[in-house]
C-alpha cells in the first residue's frame, strides 16, 4: 500500500464553465478503518453532469461542498481492509470515495459488484446510477408503446443510450439527438437506433420533422434548452416528455430565459397539456357544481363592466395590458326584462 492518499479538492464555484482552476490537488495519510468501517482502494471514479450543481451547492443534491473539500462522487473500488461485518478485503464495491485514491466508509448505500456480470466500470453506467435513470424513466415515465416515436437526447450518454435501448425494446421507433456526426452513426449502428439527429448541424426543429414524421410521442430529455424547445415544436397529440436533465443550462451563471423547467425535475412534477375543449362533456357537471355554491353563497368573483360597445377596443387593450379586475365585459344593451 502506498503511504499517501491523493485528492482532487473543490476550491471555488465555477463561474460558467468550470477551468481546472476551480479544483485543487493534495496529499494526505491514507486513513485506517474503524470498527464497522472499511478501506477501499479507488479503482474508478464516474464523472457525472450533476457535481457541476453541487458545485454551485445546489439545494436539490444532498451533498455539500466547501473550499478544501475532497470532490464528491461515485466510484467503483476495492476493499483494501475491513472492520465491517458485511464487507471483507478484496470486494469489489460501488462506494461514494469521492475524487480520492482512498476513502473509508461505513457500507451505508454500498453495492457489491458482481465481475461476473458485466465490466466493474459499468457499476458506474449503465448498470449503475445512470443506467437506472434511464430505465426507470422510460419504463415507468415516458411508456412508449410499441410503434410510437421516442427520441431522447445526449443519446450515446450513460443515460439517454439506456433509454433508448430500453424504449426499442419495449417496440418503439427511437431516434437519437446528439452532438455529432459520430455519436450518430454510433447510435445507429451499435445502439440500434432508428435515427439519430446532429443538432450542431442546425435547424434542428426541422431535423427532428424529417426524422419523426408523424410527430414526438415520448421525449427523455437529458439537455433541456434549445433541444427541448425544438422537440416540442415536433409533439404528436398526448405526448410525454419526461425532464431527465438540463445539462445546457448547468454551466450558466444565471437562468436561462423563459421558465426554468430545472425546479419541475425537483419537485418530480408533473406538466400536462389542457385544451378545454376536449372536457366539453363536462360542462353540465361544472355548472351543477359551481352554480350550487354560488345559490349557497360558497362562491365569488368579480366582473370588470365596460359600458357601450364603442368602448369594447379599449377595455380590450386595458386587458391585454392587466388592467382589467375580474371578469372582462362589455355591456353593449339594455338587460332582459324577464
Ligand atoms: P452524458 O450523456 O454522458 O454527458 C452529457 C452529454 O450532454 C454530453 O456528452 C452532450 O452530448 C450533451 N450535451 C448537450 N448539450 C450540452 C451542453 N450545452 N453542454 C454539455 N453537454 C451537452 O451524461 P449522463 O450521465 O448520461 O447524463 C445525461 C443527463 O442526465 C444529464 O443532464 C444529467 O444531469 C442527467 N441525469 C439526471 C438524473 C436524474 O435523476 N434526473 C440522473 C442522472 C443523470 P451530445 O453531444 O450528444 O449532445
Amino acid at each position: 500500500m502506498k503511504s499517501g492518499n491523493k485528492r482532487i479538492i473543490f476550491l471555488r464555484s465555477p463561474r460558467g464553465l468550470p477551468v481546472p482552476e476551480d479544483f485543487g490537488i493534495d496529499e494526505t495519510a491514507i486513513p485506517q478503518p474503524n470498527a464497522g468501517q472499511f478501506l477501499s482502494r479507488t479503482v474508478y471514479l464516474s464523472l457525472d453532469p450533476y457535481y457541476r450543481n453541487v458545485m454551485k451547492n445546489s439545494q436539490i443534491y444532498a451533498d455539500r461542498l466547501s473550499p478544501g473539500d475532497a470532490m464528491v462522487g461515485e466510484t467503483v473500488a476495492e476493499i483494501v481492509s475491513s472492520k465491517h461485518l458485511d464487507f471483507k478485503a478484496g470486494d469489489v464495491v460501488a462506494v461514494r470515495n469521492g475524487w480520492q485514491q482512498y476513502g473509508l466508509s461505513d457500507g451505508q448505500g454500498v453495492r457489491k459488484i458482481d465481475p461476473s456480470v458485466a465490466p466493474i466500470a459499468t457499476a458506474l453506467g449503465v448498470l449503475g446510477m445512470p443506467g437506472l435513470t434511464g430505465y426507470t424513466g422510460t419504463v415507468h415515465l415516458a411508456q412508449p408503446l410499441p410503434g410510437q416515436t421516442f427520441v431522447v437526447s445526449a443519446c450515446t450518454g450513460p443515460v439517454g443510450s439506456t433509454a433508448g435501448q430500453v424504449a426499442r425494446h419495449m417496440g418503439a421507433r427511437v431516434v437519437g439527438i446528439a452532438g455529432s456526426k459520430e455519436k450518430c452513426t454510433f447510435a445507429v449502428s451499435e445502439l440500434g437506433f432508428d435515427a439519430c439527429v446532429d443538432y450542431r448541424a442546425g435547424d434542428l426543429r426541422g431535423a427532428l420533422k424529417a426524422a419523426c414524421p408523424n410527430g414526438i410521442d415520448a421525449y427523455f430529455d437529458n439537455v433541456g434548452g434549445s433541444t427541448l424547445e425544438a422537440v416540442t415544436l415536433n409533439l404528436a397529440m398526448g405526448a410525454r416528455i419526461v425532464l431527465c436533465g438540463m445539462i445546457e443550462a448547468y454551466s450558466m451563471d444565471a437562468p436561462p430565459p423563459g421558465p426554468w423547467l430545472g425546479p419541475i425535475v425537483g419537485a418530480r412534477a408533473t406538466m400536462k397539456g389542457l385544451v378545454v375543449y376536449d372536457h366539453m362533456n363536462r360542462m353540465q357537471e361544472m355548472t351543477r357544481v359551481i352554480g350550487q355554491w354560488i345559490k349557497e353563497d360558497r362562491f365569488r368573483w368579480r366582473e370588470d363592466v365596460t359600458d357601450g360597445l364603442e368602448h369594447a377596443p379599449e377595455a380590450f387593450c386595458r386587458l391585454m395590458q392587466g388592467q382589467n379586475f375580474g371578469k372582462a365585459l362589455v355591456k353593449v344593451g339594455l338587460a332582459p326584462s324577464h
